[in-house]
């Protein structure tokens, strides 16, 4: 009885400690969230590999980062400017229009948002159903082709192409609007005859259909591609290695844009600087984490794809690399 109500007095006495915060462990230990993509692309990864090296430093940043499986960059943004998400991943065109109020930002341009840093290239890839005979984008006319969740990147990127090559959605029989992780199956499962994706490779998205079903990727060149390169400064053509997939001995010319990480001004400084050398100190031990990182290089994840102003904490970083 002693026992007992000693050991529930002082399981009371902590739980108020907890709540008031008298814990010094407890209350110094902060959470932040990354907002990714569906969890066979390569944004997840991205998070996943940055909460793993910031998660190591938790007991003297008192910071504990965890990885949020999202719609993608659009849906990143906004959650990022409702205070819902702290970080996120974006492409860099969807950065760039969310900074300066472009295209499906038009009007509401977001003066609180900010880039940390850049990571893997995006080609635009395109996969076709191995029966449907496609050899270029323009056979996917009249046929079954998803076109993306609203809320990603990919989707926005898709109809910035397809205002451009003057099509409508209209111009497939159906235009699905299925997620990232969902599309691979859907396209082994004759569901639709292809698919856009704006992703790092190689990706588990490309990679299963490819394999289980001998889907083919598909070349994205010609003169609409080609006039928005001109008009985008976060557009460049791209190349998708031969071999790299299953099924698809060559390679494939396409064009894309990078993979950035974005945050709020409103994080605080010493988040975002944590964030920064957690990535930074270790890199070769990121770049260990997913084979799209194979190629990074801390001086162009600096600078290239960065159109939002950088956050503070990524600057005092940078500064003391001597990288600015
Ligand atoms: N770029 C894609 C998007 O924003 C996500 C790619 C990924 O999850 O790796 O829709």
């Amino acid at each position: 009885m002693t026992k007992k109500m000693l050991t529930g007095g002082l399981a009371a006495a902590g739980l108020m400690a907890l709540m008031a915060g008298g814990s010094p462990a407890v209350a110094q230990q902060k959470f932040v969230t990354i907002g990714t993509g569906g969890v066979t692309g390569v944004y997840y990864a991205v998070g996943g590999a940055v909460c793993r090296l910031m998660n190591k430093d938790r007991a003297t940043t008192g910071i504990r980062c965890s990885v949020e499986s999202t719609g993608g960059s659009v849906f990143n943004v906004n959650a990022i400017k409702s205070g819902e998400l702290d970080f996120g991943l974006t492409q860099s065109d969807v950065q760039f229009n969310a900074t300066k109020g472009e295209a499906q930002f038009k009007g509401k341009a977001d003066p609180d948002l900010r880039a940390v840093f850049s990571v893997h290239p995006e080609p635009f890839t395109v996969l076709s159903r191995k029966e449907a005979n496609i050899t270029k984008f323009e056979d996917f006319k009249g046929k079954r082709f998803n076109v993306g969740n609203p809320g990603s990147g990919t989707r926005a990127s898709m109809e910035e192409l397809l205002a451009k090559m003057g099509w409508k959605l209209s111009d497939f029989s159906l235009a699905a609007e299925l997620k990232a992780d969902e599309q691979g199956t859907a396209l082994c499962d004759n569901k639709v005859d292809g698919f856009f994706y704006g992703v790092g490779h190689p990706s588990a998205a490309i990679q299963d259909p490819t394999t289980s079903c001998g889907a083919k990727l598909v070349s994205l060149t010609g003169s609409a591609v080609d006039a928005l390169i001109k008009e985008h400064p976060y557009y460049a053509k791209a190349t998708i290695p031969g071999g790299m997939y299953a099924n698809n001995p060559n390679p494939t010319d396409t064009y894309g844009v990078l993979a950035t990480v974005v945050t709020s001004a409103k994080v605080p400084e010493a988040t975002v600087y944590a964030m920064t050398k957690a990535v930074f100190d270790n890199f070769d031990e990121f770049k260990k984490l997913h084979p799209a990182f194979a190629n990074l290089d801390p001086k162009k994840m600096v600078k290239d794809g960065l159109s939002a102003p950088l956050h503070p904490g990524a600057i005092k970083y940078f500064k003391e690399k001597g990288w600015m």
